[in-house]
């Protein structure tokens, strides 16, 4: 590689042949000092011209012979030799059969006593620049030779500018061509007026083989229309095409129907070309464009997107996504008016075997049920891995319920099959519980759940079985209708409190804020956990009133502890769906913040990914006029709702919170890809992030290696009632393994503590 070339370019293939060979970054022509050779034997002679042209300043060399002067000249450091015709050894004219049979680059003045015409034209015709005979006069002499090298100079020069020329374009090209991206022009007709090289690397054409082509050649169908706008941009200036994302397909590709290899997804970035005409109008003459190859970043996607919605042992679907097509199928079956079934899959005495035979024959098996009922179910049924050795199957489209009986029977007789693991015969059971969409529910959550119930119902009663949900198995119900009663008395009775749980900055190790957790103080049965209570507030709507009074209350409590123990810390209260829709939400909650006149962003509002997920447009909306309002938005249990990531792009989120499930998998320091991913796109997208549910060092170190900022979790502390979150506070200050006092001021980036 010429070293001229700087190193970014290493590495990319390319035809290095066509590099320049020299290439000379000094200014043009070299002004130099003529060197002038005078030969001419009569010592007068050569001692009169080297005295004029010393005079004028031009260095000269004297030889005395014709011999001596070829012999200076074979040096070949000259430019001007003044030469006499008639010498004895060697005369002028064999001088010049000399310079002119070895091509000496030198220019040739005769000056000769020789006065016929005969004598001048030959010597002329012999590549002399000039004839001057003796007696000549001085200035004379000076005008020629000032010529002869001024002429020379020009020569050089242009052979220079010529030399740098021809650099200057094969430079270009080199750059051009061993581009990583593909660059092109396509004139008016949307035909292609030049490619770069990398066409052959990316899409195996020759360049050839694209010019004078349409682009609509390189381009997918099913990309055609957006090509039109983008590809084959006419636009200039802020509205031209940046990174818009279009696929290219390559030689091979045959027709509509491509193989996933033979399609290249680009990212582009494209402006119309125009010239000014004389009237200062202007006319489009083409487009210019630059196509980068995404395809690994598109797999990296590909493959966090895959991770986030599989269950990595089985490859089956996780629980997130089979939801989402739940509710896809529902959507279609309430257009169809078909039933659909979820069925509830749960393996029998799978503890005992992962107990007695080891982890790793336990994995196995579960891979092999996965395959072998994949193997058996149709195209369009889902079966998801949703827990240890529990699966969910979702039957769309069944015209009654005699095919979900006919299916589990064969799911029973399939999986009863014996299984080799390790030379061992293995024979297991399922119990299997069924519900029915419409009849049994009309929410995802609540098929799911009678799914369960129905499951349960069969373990009880002696497990390998199925059994559909039906109403007398209500007794859950009628538990959630006494918790539904309960929780309305509770909300006017004061049964209610808030624990707190504090939120850490794991590198300062300074305390950000604490999350307010709802609890309810039954008066039989003690502290009742929100995971038994929130869902049965949400579905019978007690949720608004119960919201409400966990946002009250919490902000009461912050500004106590602002007033009366100098305490400030952000403050984060969950919220639901329901609460978001409704209508007076961003007026009652502003209500709230006023009345307790708590400064600007020391709020954060948390809301899970699902919640938002389940009605977009007014997710957005809501949050929104929120955010302007100076509240912080956080999404809650990020990573389990099955979503595009692109969603986040459109809402005013400042933070995210991993869910505790990512934290959990951390078991050491290798392999942590999803969460690894989760990070660096956050940080990608400039927000805050919890990890939450942090209970060890080793996630602790995990995170803050990967750059996750924030933690919260039973590493730092479990939420805990006010008294002991202030005892906790005047115990360590805000920080933990911090001095007090220096912790006390929050960093400037973190603006809600003042
Ligand atoms: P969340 O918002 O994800 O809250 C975090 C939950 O994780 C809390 O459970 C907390 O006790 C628990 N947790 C914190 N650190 C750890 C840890 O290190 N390990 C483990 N295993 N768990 C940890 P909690 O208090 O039972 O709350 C459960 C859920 O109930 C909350 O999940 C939230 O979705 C809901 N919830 C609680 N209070 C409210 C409320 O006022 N309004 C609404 N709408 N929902 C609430
Ligand atoms: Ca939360
Ligand atoms: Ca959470």
């Amino acid at each position: 590689m010429h070293p001229y070339y700087p190193a970014p370019w290493q590495g990319i293939e390319g035809n290095f042949e066509s590099l320049p060979k020299t290439f000379d970054t000094n200014s043009p022509a070299r002004s130099y000092n003529a060197r002038i050779l005078i030969a001419d034997d009569e010592p007068r002679a050569r001692a009169s011209l080297k005295e004029i042209l010393r005079f004028t300043g031009y260095e000269t060399t004297l030889a005395e012979s014709g011999s001596e002067a070829i012999e200076l000249l074979n040096t070949g450091t000259f430019d001007l030799i003044l030469l006499d015709l008639n010498m004895p050894d060697l005369d002028g004219h064999k001088v010049m059969e000399h310079i002119d049979h070895y091509r000496l680059n030198c220019d040739i003045i005769v000056v000769s006593g020789e006065t016929t015409f005969d004598h001048a034209t030959m010597a002329l015709r012999k590549g002399a620049q000039d004839f001057l005979r003796k007696p000549y006069a001085p200035d004379e002499l000076l005008r020629s030779v000032a010529n002869v090298i001024e002429r020379r100079q020009l020569r050089a020069a242009n052979q220079s500018i010529h030399l740098r020329l021809q650099e200057s374009e094969s430079l270009h090209k080199f750059i051009v061509n061993n581009s990583p991206d593909m660059i092109y022009l396509l004139d008016q007709e949307g035909k292609f007026a030049f490619i770069n090289e990398r066409v052959k690397s990316l899409l195996g054409y020759s360049q050839n083989e694209i010019i004078g082509e349409h682009f609509s050649k390189l381009i997918l169908t099913e990309d055609m229309e957006k090509a039109q706008f983008t590809f084959n941009e006419r636009r200039a200036g802020e509205r031209a095409t940046r990174s818009a994302e279009l696929k290219l397909c390559s030689k091979n590709h045959n027709g509509t129907r491509f193989f996933e290899s033979h399609v290249i997804p680009i990212e582009l970035s494209s402006i119309g070309i125009y010239t000014t005409n004389d009237d200062n109008s202007k006319s489009f003459i083409g487009t210019y464009g630059v196509a980068r190859d995404i395809s690994e970043r598109k797999q990296a996607e590909a493959l966090i997107k895959y991770q986030l919605y599989h269950d990595l042992l089985t490859n089956l679907p996780n629980r997130s996504l089979f939801r989402d097509r739940l509710n896809m199928a529902m959507a279609q079956s309430k257009r169809s008016g078909k039933k659909l079934a979820v069925m509830y899959l749960d393996m029998d005495r799978f503890k005992i075997i992962n107990d007695s035979l080891g982890h790793f024959v336990g994995d196995e098996l579960l891979k092999l049920v996965g395959q072998r009922l994949r193997s058996e179910l149709r195209e369009a049924d889902t079966l998801a891995r949703v827990g240890g050795d529990e699966f969910n199957l979702l039957v769309p489209e069944i015209n009654d319920i005699q095919d979900a009986r006919n299916l589990a029977e064969k799911i029973l007789r399939l999986t009863a099959e014996p299984y080799i693991i390790k030379n061992e015969e293995i024979f297991i059971s399922f119990s299997i519980g069924i519900s029915i969409y419409p009849s049994d529910g009309d929410t995802k959550d609540m098929l799911i759940k009678n799914a369960d119930i129905a499951m349960y119902k069969i373990k009880n009663a002696g497990k390998n079985g199925y059994a559909f949900y039906s109403e007398k198995m209500k007794t859950h119900f009628s538990q959630s209708l006494d918790i539904e009663n309960g929780l309305r008395k509770a909300i006017s009775t004061n049964e209610l409190c808030l624990y707190y749980q504090p939120q850490f900055d794991i590198k300062k190790g300074y305390m950000r804020g604490v999350e307010a957790l709802v609890r309810w103080k039954h008066p039989e049965k003690g502290t009742i956990q929100p995971s038994e209570f929130i869902s049965v507030a949400e579905e019978s709507g007690l949720i608004i009133p119960l919201g409400e009074w966990v946002l009250r209350r919490a902000c009461t409590d912050i500004k106590r502890w602002m007033e009366q123990e100098d305490i400030s810390l952000l403050l984060s209260v969950n919220i639901s769906m329901q609460q978001l829709e409704m209508d007076q939400f961003v007026a009652k909650a502003m209500k709230i913040i006023k009345r307790h006149d708590l400064p600007k962003n020391t709020l954060e509002l948390e809301i899970t990914e699902h919640a938002i997920m389940q009605d977009m447009e007014k997710a957005i909306d809501a949050l929104t006029r929120l955010s302007h309002k100076g509240i912080r938005i956080a999404i809650d249990d990020f990573g389990t709702g099955y979503s595009s990531l692109g969603y986040l792009q459109n809402l005013p989120i400042n933070t995210l919170k991993i869910d505790r499930s990512f934290v959990q998998s951390i078991k050491s320091s290798e392999d942590n890809s999803i969460i690894d991913a989760i990070i660096a796109m956050a940080k990608g997208l400039n927000l805050n992030l919890i990890a939450e549910g942090v209970e060890n060092q080793t996630q602790i170190d995990h995170l803050s290696r990967a750059g996750c900022g924030l933690a919260q979790g039973f590493f730092y502390s479990h939420p805990v009632p006010e008294d002991e979150l202030l005892r906790f506070i005047k115990a360590n200050g805000f920080a933990k393994g911090h001095n007090a006092s220096e912790s006390r001021k929050a960093p400037e980036h973190d603006t809600p503590i003042q």
